[in-house]
């Protein structure tokens, strides 16, 4: 599934409301993308008339959704005269976002550039889906009233899950580590917030991808396509295509982490065997740990972790970092498999960039050996073709993705 089909249905069609909402929304991706910017730029890169973007742009300015800056000098016209600029006005609108990653979920509320007015996260304890629902719309409500919103300030809700989504219905099919199927989620959630706007679900690793798209579109637009992997849980790999100046579309569900890698290895969550998520997740990393601790290894690691049964990413890390040899050799197992199955991705799909958002590569050492690893493992390793970038510490616990996901949706349907 090709997400964009709709915008091109709207390209071709001659129903003139919806060929201007088209526009309009081209436009304010522009002004989102590359403000601030000239209108003539704008008219250029969407080769589109001057009185067209003018016509449009005046609509936006009057709803406040753009706003003028200071001028920019126009090459080489005479007389100095100077052109106006055009960029998003951050306070127009406001949006929820809320995610699930790992075992962490956080809510937030952001302003339309993604500023972050005020956020909640913590450990899921409850793993029932009434319980993470539950606090999701506690969080929500905090949210709005540590930031004095109302709901009905509030533009759109994004909700980042793991598992298979069905964006359209806004509702999750199957998650194998949490054992959901079937939930009614942009529904529940409406029930139990009150919240009448629109809200949409997506899968987490392609909300975060959403999300580097929106707010890093300048430095990722270079090339044509990236892949975003997100290792929590579970592992997930969706493909991002640029395929115009201003929007990208993402390609299949990127479940790659159900890639069977061994037929008759471990047993994984999903119920088959041999899963890469059995091998490379932070839930196989952490199984592994506390299987060297019940045998009285990984020392460093008993000594620092809070709950021997449930020690954390973060327990983990720093016991490798204090030279716990075997909580070393656990993490760079699955660093190796982990970076045969990029190398795997990257020969398949060749992305002109793989963004790597995982709490391992929060360390150096780490970063370095999934490179290397990797490099081995390229069909073509004279032709390092990627530009392996890793996700900061600071992406974490925030809900970014989320906020991202109803961005987009304002800049997809504005009206
Ligand atoms: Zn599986």
């Amino acid at each position: 599934m090709v997400r964009g089909e709709r915008n091109m249905q709207f390209l071709k069609g001659n129903n003139l409301p919806r060929v201007k909402s088209s526009n309009q929304s081209a436009i304010l991706r522009m002004i989102y993308y590359y403000g601030p910017i000239q209108r003539a730029e704008i008219a250029e890169r969407l080769e589109l008339t001057l009185p067209t973007i003018t016509t449009n742009i005046n609509k936006m300015l009057e709803e406040g959704l753009v706003r003028q800056v200071n001028a920019a000098h126009i090459s080489g016209a005479a007389n100095g005269r100077r052109a106006a600029l055009l960029e998003i006005n951050a306070g127009s609108e406001f949006f929820v976002g809320v995610e699930l990653v790992g075992e962490q979920w956080s809510v937030c509320v952001a302003d339309f550039c993604g500023q972050i007015l005020s956020s909640r996260c913590g450990e899921v304890r409850d793993k029932s889906y009434e319980a993470v629902m539950r606090q999701f719309a506690d969080s929500y409500a905090e949210c709005l009233a540590e930031s004095r919103k109302r709901p009905e300030d509030i533009c759109g809700v994004g909700i980042g899950l793991p598992g298979l989504i069905d964006r359209e219905n806004g509702t999750l099919w199957k998650n194998s580590t949490f054992q959901w199927s079937n939930k009614k989620v942009r529904q529940d959630f409406a029930a139990l917030t009150g919240y009448r706007g629109r809200i949409t679900v997506e899968n987490n690793a392609t909300a975060r991808g959403i999300s580097a798209q929106i707010f890093h579109w300048k430095e990722l637009a270079r090339g044509r396509s990236f892949a975003y992997m997100l290792v929590a849980s579970g592992i997930a790999c969706p493909v991002f295509l640029n395929n115009s100046g201003y929007r990208g579309s993402v390609v299949g569900t990127g479940e790659a982490g159900h890639m069977v890698i061994d037929p008759h290895g471990r047993s994984c969550n999903c119920g088959n065997r041999g899963c890469l998520e059995a091998y490379a997740s932070e839930r196989s990393i952490i199984n592994e740990c506390i299987n060297e601790m019940h045998q009285e290894r990984a020392v460093t690691l008993s000594r620092l972790c809070v709950d021997s049964e449930r020690p954390t990413m973060e327990e983990i890390l720093r016991a490798q970092q204090e030279g716990d040899r075997d909580v070393g050799r656990v993490i760079e197992e699955a660093i190796y498999i982990l970076a045969i199955a990029m190398s795997n991705i990257i020969n398949f799909t060749r992305p002109d960039t793989m963004l790597v958002d995982c709490k391992l590569f929060t360390s150096m050492n780490n970063r370095n050996l999934l490179l290397n690893k990797s490099k081995s493992a390229l069909c073509n390793p004279t032709f390092y073709g990627a530009d392996i970038r890793f996700a900061e510490a600071g992406n974490f616990a925030n809900a970014l993705g989320g906020v991202a996901v109803a961005i987009d949706e304002k800049l997809e349907n504005v009206e």
